[in-house]
Order: structure tokens, then C-alpha cells, then sequence
């Protein structure tokens, strides 16, 4: 079990700047105050008790903390330290400083496949360790995949966010009821025993997304995202897939199958011809295609005014809350509710859009 300081965490770190918001509380800024060393630290809130709908399980909180302390990798996010206080628990995780790989990338003028390949690689070798650690990530999608150092010449990926993660136990099923429609595997969706293939899925989404600045089932709702994976409703439109080569729809298309037995792994992503060239033609070809830049710039522009839409309506409903509080106390307690509330919806979505799909058919 997983073990965690009870020390108060403010007297051995200084707490600056918010990071982001996440599941269940913040990231923020945080100083070790004896070396001097930024890190951030993850702000968990803790349900109150048994019938509290806010926050989160200890439990669940104990399973995100031993995975990360189970994953020791360049591409993966590093866990450093644990507290607990009564209402919260504070993880100190290596502080990511290079923001998000999609932002990264639609700040370039040009993009060629083979340099949209190195990230792809290291996401993948991040994922393949996982994998052979029977750890399912269960939440990857560009918000989950950030960038070392920006400024680096060759910035490392780093896999953040295990709070949807799993470790498989030989001989036990897992099924799960969470993720984001846009990423999640027809077998989240239809609620079957997983494995660490759905995983295999959103990087089939994430590389789709990557080249062509199209989200590949992507409906007006997400009622209807939800349904165009169930039927494997997706396409390689010409107009968006003009200066795509083949060997990397061929990619796309050994990820994005239904049935998960038949989808690359990690491993055998790494030796696919689009990733590992066998021949110079392969190579050139490569070479030559490009991501469809203009397209994926307004993909991201779209993508980040919704996570700020999404922002303002939660701030908005805190203003709210402010004005009807009586007192300083009780309105801290019910702002940090509020928060939580936030996100408790948003990973519900799955599960809730899954009750609908099943009583319409
Ligand atoms: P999470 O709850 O883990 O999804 O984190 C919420 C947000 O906080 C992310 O989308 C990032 O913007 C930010 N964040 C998370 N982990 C880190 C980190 N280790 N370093 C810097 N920012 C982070």
C-alpha cells in the first residue's frame, strides 16, 4: 500500500503559481524549500465521507500513486513525494516546463512527417514501457502529452496525467466507464473487459489528429462521436490527407480496429515501416509528406477554446456560489466543491453518454 507523509507539505514546500486545473483539484507551482528545486505539485481533494459525491476515493488516489511510483521512464511524468492532510492529498511530480506537444507543434510554420515521427516515437517508447509494466495510461489525448523544455533542441515527451491509469493483474478483468469520447476505444464505449490495447486506439486517434488536423469520429455531439466509433466511422477524406503518405494511413488504420487483438502494440508500432524505415524509398517518401498544418493549427485553436470555455463556465458558476456564501469559511469549503463538481462531470461523460447510446438502440 501506498505510503504517504503526513508532514504539513507548506512547511517543506513553497506553494507559487497554478499549472492547470485537472481531475479533482490543481496543479500548481510548488519550491522545496532545503534545495531550492522547483516541481509541481498535484492538488488532490478528498471525498469528506462515505455519501460525499465530491472528490475523490483515497483509494483511487492510492492506485494513481503506486503506478507512478511503479514507472521509472524518460517519457513518463515522475513522482517524487506523497502528503496528506485531512481533506487533500499533494503529490510532488517533476515539473513539466514545455506545455503541451500540440501547441508546441502549431506554433511551426511547416511539419514534415519524419519530424511529427520523433514525438511519436518517444510517446510510443513512454507507452511500451508502460505497457510491459501491464499499466494502461486509459486517458491518453494531446492535453495528456506535454513537452519537457520547449527550448530544448530535442525536447523530451512526457506522459502526465495516470489518474484513469490501471494495472492489470494476470487473471483479473477490468472494464472501465471513463474517458474522452473523441480518444476512447469502442470497448470502453460497449463496456467490455479491457486491456492496454485501448490505449493503442487514442494514439491511433492522436496520429490521425496529428497529420490532418481532423478529429477521426468527431460528431456534432458527443452522443454522436460516441456512435461513429461504435460503427468504425472514419475515412481518410482526400482534402485533408493530400500530403499524407500511405505507410502512415497504414499506421493509422492497424490502430483504429475494433477488435483489440488485432491492434498494433506499442512494440510493434515502433518496428512499423512508417516509424522504422526499411528502405531508402521508404524513407524519402516519408520525407516528402507533411502534416496539414493549416488545418491542425485551427484543429488546436478549436480545441483550446473549448478547455477555456470550459474554464469560464466553471468560474462563472464559482461567482456565483460567491455571492450566495455567508461566510468566508463556508464559501472556501464550497468553492473548492464547486471545483470538484466541475470535473466529476467531465469524466462522468463516457458513462452518462453510454446509458443514453444503449437505452436509444
Ligand atoms: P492533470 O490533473 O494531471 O491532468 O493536470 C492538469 C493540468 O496541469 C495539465 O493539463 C497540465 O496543464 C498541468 N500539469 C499537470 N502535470 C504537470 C507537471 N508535472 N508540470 C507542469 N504542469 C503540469
Amino acid at each position: 500500500m501506498a505510503v504517504f507523509k503526513v508532514d504539513n507539505v507548506e512547511d517543506l514546500y513553497e506553494i507559487g503559481e497554478v499549472l492547470g486545473s485537472g481531475h479533482f483539484g490543481q496543479v500548481r507551482e510548488v519550491r522545496e524549500r532545503a534545495t531550492g528545486i522547483p516541481w509541481a505539485g498535484k492538488f488532490l481533494k478528498l471525498k469528506r465521507g462515505v455519501g460525499s459525491r465530491l472528490g475523490l476515493e483515497r483509494k483511487s488516489v492510492e492506485k494513481e500513486v503506486e503506478i507512478l511510483q511503479s514507472l521509472q521512464h524518460q517519457n513518463i511524468m515522475a513522482l517524487k513525494d506523497v502528503f496528506e492532510s485531512r481533506a487533500e492529498v499533494v503529490l510532488i511530480i517533476e515539473l513539466i516546463r514545455g506545455g503541451e506537444l500540440f501547441d508546441f507543434i502549431a506554433e511551426k510554420e511547416s511539419l514534415t512527417e519524419t519530424e511529427a515521427i520523433e514525438f511519436l516515437m518517444q510517446i510510443l517508447e513512454g507507452v511500451s514501457y508502460m505497457h510491459s509494466k501491464h499499466v494502461g495510461h486509459f486517458d491518453l489525448k494531446p492535453e495528456n502529452i506535454m513537452l519537457s523544455d520547449k527550448q530544448a533542441p530535442n525536447p523530451d515527451i512526457k506522459i502526465i496525467d495516470f489518474g484513469m491509469a490501471h494495472c492489470f493483474i494476470q487473471g483479473e478483468e477490468y472494464k472501465s466507464m471513463g474517458g474522452t469520447p473523441q480518444y476512447i476505444a469502442p470497448e470502453i464505449i460497449n463496456f467490455e473487459p479491457l486491456s492496454t490495447a485501448a490505449d493503442m486506439w487514442s494514439i491511433g486517434v492522436i496520429t490521425y489528429i496529428l497529420l490532418s488536423g481532423l478529429s477521426p469520429f468527431q460528431g456534432e455531439t458527443d452522443e454522436e462521436t460516441l456512435k461513429n466509433i461504435v460503427a468504425m466511422n472514419y475515412e481518410f477524406e482526400p482534402h485533408y490527407f493530400s500530403r499524407t503518405s500511405s505507410m502512415a494511413k497504414d499506421f493509422i488504420q492497424k490502430l483504429l480496429l475494433k477488435d483489440q487483438r488485432e491492434r498494433m502494440t506499442a512494440e510493434e508500432c515502433l518496428i512499423h515501416p512508417w516509424i522504422k524505415p526499411l528502405t531508402r524509398t521508404q524513407m524519402a517518401k516519408r520525407n516528402r509528406s507533411s502534416i496539414n498544418m493549416k488545418n491542425f493549427k485551427k484543429f488546436n485553436a478549436k480545441r483550446k477554446w473549448k478547455m477555456s470555455y470550459n474554464m469560464v463556465s466553471a468560474c462563472n458558476r464559482l461567482c456565483k456560489l460567491k455571492l450566495v456564501c455567508k461566510t468566508k469559511a463556508l464559501e472556501q469549503q464550497e468553492l473548492r466543491e464547486c471545483e470538484s463538481d466541475q470535473e466529476d462531470t467531465e469524466t462522468k461523460t463516457a458513462s452518462l453518454l453510454r446509458r443514453r447510446l444503449s437505452s436509444s438502440s
